[in-house]
């Protein structure tokens, strides 16, 4: 963790640290214990950071997020842990790095790559460490792809409502069972949005809202799967570049989808606000993972572990906060769970918090991604993904570990877009980093269950999100 600068409006992940641990103190000695707060956990499904107001973004894509991150600590630079949902989410909940938890592709000693493995029931999750300390605990989940009880993400919650709807019906199910709970019981809800998720949500937006967007895809133009499959197919077989206009059609779409999704987040936000339980509740903002588009010749997401598919946005806001502030300490998504425990569960953070720190000692914060999409992996394209990358990140410097040997390294302060590899030349800075790299590879074998097969339902879901292919 590097120091930061201090300023009246930027508050570095050191200082909230230390402003939890003279609470913390002041508890220890005799004060009142520090009351148990509900949790509300929101992951934005394969929303990258820099397409949000609040991150920079020009386009009005998310007006009430941008509301509410002014109001909240927003983590400048946030990351995942991986390219796509599974991985991401196990360290969400687990607070482990995906090369320890395992839920992640994997290749088999018959040497197939499964689909993906299972997170171990022996895992302990955020969602069962809130219920042993008496927590309600309920997942309103639109992701049914990945985010489900096949492969394991479902331990702890007493509900799972696992449907992809869009983000005003999974908010009016959030709502409406955060109103039938007890007001002396804490509760814990975690909301899954996929209206950013492959097909986008490019739902009409009302007038107020639409200005300064795309429009919707007119008849007869390519619907947004259509126009993503171009520019797939442009990417993955073609030499030249694409058109930009292939490009931006498929970003207007997404950029619609983030629109639609922050209309359904602020149904939830707004309502949470309306029964006055902004006062008393740890809210959540975040992603588990980006979007490419066209950027080191990858589209979509689950290929490798660059800065589109990592940087994420993470928004916390304490109960009763009024002031935003801005963080400026980088911070990984596997952060979160402890983070949460310790400001909303401190009973429950002492005894468990070190079950939530799971990335064995390493300097910095890693990511990996093993091979890709079994869809990527049937097609042409294939031999391009069927490696491991594990990603580590020291001060400015980022190395990328690769299962084939091709290694790279990248200032990321003087080259944010990972343009220039300095690998070859930067021999002393990396052994380090290949040392560590290797020893977190090691302590995380054996990680992740192979899951039962889908069912037809599943299948048809696997296939919807654009995971499988249609062989
Ligand atoms: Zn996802």
């Amino acid at each position: 963790m590097r120091p930061v600068a201090a300023s009246p409006h930027r508050r570095s992940v050191w200082e909230v640290l230390c402003v939890w641990a003279v609470a913390a103190l002041l508890q220890g000695c005799g004060a009142e214990p520090a009351p148990a707060r509900n949790v509300v956990l929101v992951v934005l499904d394969t929303v990258r950071a820099d397409h949000l107001g609040c991150y920079g973004y020009a386009r009005p894509t998310t007006p009430s997020l941008d509301a509410f991150a002014a109001r909240s600590d927003r983590y400048a630079v946030a990351r995942s842990t991986a390219p796509w949902t599974l991985p991401s989410h196990a360290s969400l909940f687990t607070g482990k790095a995906p090369q320890l938890h395992g839920a992640d592709a994997r290749r088999l000693p018959s040497g197939n790559v499964e689909d993906a493995m299972k997170l171990r029931d022996e895992e302990l999750t955020l969602a069962e460490a809130l219920r042993e300390g008496g927590w309600s605990t309920a997942a309103f989940v639109a992701n049914a792809g990945y985010v489900n009880p096949r492969m394991g993400l479902d331990q702890g919650f007493q509900e799972f409502m696992n449907q992809r709807h869009d983000a005003r019906t999974m908010s009016e199910r959030a709502l409406s069972w955060i109103d039938t709970q007890a007001p002396e019981r804490p509760w814990f809800v975690f909301v899954n949005y996929m209206d950013a998720h492959r097909p986008y949500n490019t739902a009409a937006l009302p007038p107020e809202r639409a200005a300064g967007l795309p429009k919707p895809p007119a008849e007869g133009e390519p619907n947004t799967v259509e126009a993503l499959e171009a520019l797939y197919r442009h990417v993955f077989t073609q030499a030249d570049p694409p058109p930009p206009e292939m490009v931006q059609r498929v970003i207007d779409d997404y950029d619609l989808g983030l629109a639609n999704l922050d209309l359904g987040l602020s149904a939830l936000l707004d309502g949470l606000k309306a029964r006055g339980l902004l006062e008393n509740t740890l809210v959540v903002v975040t992603a588990d993972h980006g979007e490419y588009f066209g950027e080191h010749d990858l589209v979509e997401h689950s290929k490798d572990v660059y800065e589109q598919a990592l940087r994420i946005p993470l928004i916390v806001k304490r109960p009763a906060q009024k002031d935003g502030r801005v963080v400026d300490a980088p911070i990984s998504l596997a952060d979160v769970p402890a983070m949460v425990l310790r400001e909303a569960a401190p009973e429950v953070a002492r005894r468990r918090a070190e079950k939530f720190s799971g990335t064995n000692g390493m300097p910095g914060q890693v990511a990996q991604a093993r091979y890709a999409r079994r869809r990527d992996l049937e097609a042409e394209w294939g031999p391009r993904f069927q490696r491991e990358r594990d990603a580590i990140y020291v001060e400015r410097f980022k190395l990328i570990y690769s299962s084939d040997g091709q290694h790279e390294l990248y200032d990321l302060g003087a080259d944010p877009g990972e343009l220039e590899n300095l690998f070859p030349r930067e021999q002393t800075r990396v052994e380090s980093l290949l040392r560590w790299m290797e020893r977190l590879r090691l302590a995380g074998e054996g990680g992740g269950v192979l899951p039962r097969a889908p069912n037809a339902e599943e299948l048809a879901e696997l296939r919807a999100t654009g995971y499988v292919g249609d062989k």
